[in-house]
């Protein structure tokens, strides 16, 4: 027989557990798809942890699973996950955005860097490599869903860190580009980020070199703030991160896109 106190935290649990289950339904109703997870506090338990920050499906949410608490006493919160209009993307074909669609993609991509306080020259360098990786598309597959190949908005080659980093798999994926694309940009820029500031050599991605025709050397915190030329910006973005195979007339093609970009975005 539950004593008391134990009686007490039972109620709250459950009172809490109705609150997160109504949440969740509103947030579907009003057309969005997923939630995170999110642990609360200090001395959260490994159960706990090991969903921290994840995000997932509404429609697969299960009490005590993945929808807290997953425990007595449990603190974790959930906060649904808008699928913002304007975001696009297509699993089955790389390159398959139309042109309004890139350029929703484009401004959906401006408006995230710019509130983390990027420069709109970077930005346009950045965008620059995403035209020719991709074509705005962030469920692209260099071959049609091999994850050890390149894919997403700039093709991480093969695409295992990305996604594992996230913990979901390739099909998981598909169903966040067809259900939520601005979630799945929101995670590729999250992950271009962290494999640029990382000081871990196995995922860090940024090193600033000489090589691959770069005009010069830049940390990735001077880039991102960076006032230079978007056309030298878009060829330190492709030799310090993606360095692909691209001849100097390739990474021309990138600078002209970032050029088109930042006059496209500047002063907006
Ligand atoms: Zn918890």
């Amino acid at each position: 027989m539950k004593n008391q106190k134990q009686s007490k935290e039972y109620f709250k649990d459950s009172s809490r557990l109705f609150d997160n289950n109504v949440l969740l339904s509103k947030g579907e109703k009003e057309g969005n798809r997923y939630y995170q997870f999110l642990t609360e506090g200090t001395n959260v338990c490994a159960r706990c942890s090991a969903l921290d920050g994840k995000k997932i499906k509404i429609s697969d949410a299960k009490a005590g699973e993945n929808l807290p608490p997953l425990h007595p006493n449990c603190r974790c919160e959930v906060v649904v996950l808008e699928a913002s209009e304007g975001a696009y993307a297509d699993p089955n074909n790389a390159y398959g955005l139309s042109e309004s669609q890139k350029i929703s993609n484009a401004e959906y991509i401006h408006r995230v860097l710019k509130e983390q306080g990027w420069s709109t020259q970077a930005i346009a360098a950045l965008l620059g490599n995403i035209e020719k990786e991709s074509g705005f598309n962030p469920a692209a597959y260099e071959v049609p869903g091999n994850k050890n190949r390149g894919y997403g908005l700039i093709q991480w080659t093969p695409a295992t860190p990305f996604l594992s980093h996230f913990g979901i798999n390739e099909v998981e994926a598909d169903e966040m580009a067809l259900n939520s694309p601005s979630i799945l940009i929101d995670m590729q820029l999250e992950f271009l980020t962290l494999t640029s500031t990382t000081s871990c050599y196995d995922t860090r991605q940024w090193y600033p070199t000489m090589r691959f025709f770069s005009p010069y050397e830049m940390s990735f915190n001077s880039f991102i703030t960076s006032t230079n030329c978007p056309r030298e910006l878009a060829s330190v973005f492709h030799s310090h991160y993606e360095r692909s195979a691209d001849s100097e007339d390739g990474i021309r093609g990138r600078a002209d896109s970032a050029e088109k970009w930042f006059n496209y975005f500047n002063g907006r």
